[in-house]
């Protein structure tokens, strides 16, 4: 057997256990696992004759898999291109994302323009990209070319997205996605946000720089109110729903009881509902602006709670970064900004942070960030897991060791995120994207050398 290179730990996260040992990678897979009982420490110079990596007690763990990134380019690279997205990604951990149909221009809302996302991409992916496609009102005769051509999958909204070129959807134009997607075998990703009659706007239009305001014109009956309906549109056709950035904890037991019942639902949520909380927001701070809100800490209570049950199926951080002038960081107006957050790099750490503090383990993260996406986007097959026959995407990092983020260190377009400053645990120390170097110790290596993820 030819091995390229050999990657030795005292913690390396299986699907069973942690064990102390050796990874053997050739031609970007993982040949082998042997632990170090099996080898020995003293025969290992004489009859190992490739290159090992010996990274000490540091934790190796699969590639973290994020499919939720807004990368925006074509159309919008000044807010985030797959240049910058992508190093983001690879200096943190991350080998393998998913684009959003938004908000690049044009959106990507059929194959035409599921093309000029490709062409925008080649040659700037420095991870593995793959790319969702977009149900609108006007373009259900596009949807099964849209699929056909790759994409992983369909995302809707159910209120405004945040730009005119990607108008919310109905309950009849899902009805018609999802027998699409049904035959496909693809899931359908919903912003779930119901337009419901509420006082919250007028408040934020009075006081445009309370968090309260903007928090109340965003009420938890909005997603509640959604993700029923998403539910029974799940129960009515038998297809497969995800929802997106779940942040209302009063959804948890309605989500608990479809999934009882043997609905193909799937939940996600975002590190920055799991990290902050609405207490501690300050008013004019825009950075913490995104939809739906971060809540109360009682709310990202119950949230890390159902992450524990497996009510929520992973994490994903839904990086949608915006310009500054955008983002109206020198005005404070939470009515006018951009509502999304930057924060796709600090992935890892913004979760392992609050992890720790509530006794979750490594092995937690693994299946969080890693092993539950890769299900999800059906390629655990060869990944998402440090296994035999499995792709050698990988992610070195240090869980005991913290650090407090500065901009300098944020490789994203833009150096705007709320978890600036913060005091952070777990450094990410190398990524190996199928078997090569791309990231280690700030520096990148082996760049553009992601793959398109299409499925047919
Ligand atoms: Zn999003």
């Amino acid at each position: 057997m030819q091995v390229d290179l050999a990657i030795k730990s005292k913690n390396i996260v299986t699907p069973l256990e942690i064990i102390d040992g050796m990874i053997l990678i050739s031609d970007g897979k993982i040949v082998d696992i042997i632990s170090s009982v099996s080898y020995g420490e003293e025969k290992e110079t004489v009859l190992l004759d490739f290159p090992i990596e010996d990274v000490g007690d540091h934790v190796v763990m699969p590639g973290i898999i994020d499919p939720h990134v807004h990368i925006n380019e074509p159309g919008r690279t000044e807010w985030e291109g797959f240049d910058t997205a992508t190093k983001a990604a690879a200096a943190g951990g991350i080998t393998t994302l998913v684009d959003m149909p938004l908000n690049s221009s044009p959106v990507t809302t059929n194959k035409n323009n599921f093309q000029l996302k490709l062409d925008a991409a080649t040659n700037k992916m420095h991870v593995h990209c793959g790319f969702w496609g977009g149900v609108i009102p006007d373009n259900e005769n596009e949807l099964e070319e849209l699929l056909s051509t790759g994409a992983l999958g369909l995302k809707a909204f159910l209120t405004h997205s945040g730009i005119d070129d990607f108008p919310n959807t109905n309950a009849e134009h899902l009805r018609h996605a999802l027998k699409i997607l049904k035959k496909s075998d693809k899931p359908l990703l919903v912003h779930c946000e119901l337009d419901v009659a509420h006082h919250g706007e007028k408040q934020l239009l009075e006081n445009p720089h309370s968090y309260a305001a903007w928090l109340n014109s965003r009420p938890n009956a909005m997603e509640d109110e959604a993700i029923k309906m998403m539910i029974g549109l799940c129960r009515e056709t038998g297809a497969h729903i995800h929802i997106v950035h779940l942040s209302s904890a009063n959804s948890i037991e309605q989500i608990q009881k479809a999934k009882a019942e043997g609905l193909p639902l799937t939940v996600e949520t975002a590190q920055h509902y799991l990290f902050f909380d609405s207490e501690s927001i300050p008013d004019g701070d825009t950075r913490y602006k995104c939809a739906p809100p971060i809540r109360d800490k009682a709310n990202r209570e119950k949230l890390w709670e159902a992450l524990g049950n497996g009510t929520i199926d992973f994490v994903a951080t839904d990086h949608s970064p915006a310009p500054p002038v955008l983002k109206e960081i020198t005005s404070g107006n939470l009515h006018q900004a951009w509502g999304g957050i930057a924060g796709l790099q600090f992935a890892l750490p913004a979760l392992w942070t609050g992890a720790l503090e509530r006794n979750y383990s490594v092995t937690d993260i693994s299946k969080w960030l890693c092993e539950n996406p890769a299900k999800f986007l059906k390629l655990d097959s060869h990944k998402g897991k440090i296994a035999k026959g499995f792709d050698a995407d990988l992610c070195i990092w240090m869980p005991a060791n913290n650090f407090i983020l500065k901009e300098e260190m944020i490789h994203h377009r833009h150096k705007i995120t709320p978890y600036m400053d913060q005091e952070l645990y777990g450094i990410v120390k190398q990524t190996y994207l199928s078997g090569n170097k791309i990231y280690g110790d700030g520096l990148f290596y082996n760049l553009n050398r992601g793959n398109i993820i299409l499925k047919n």
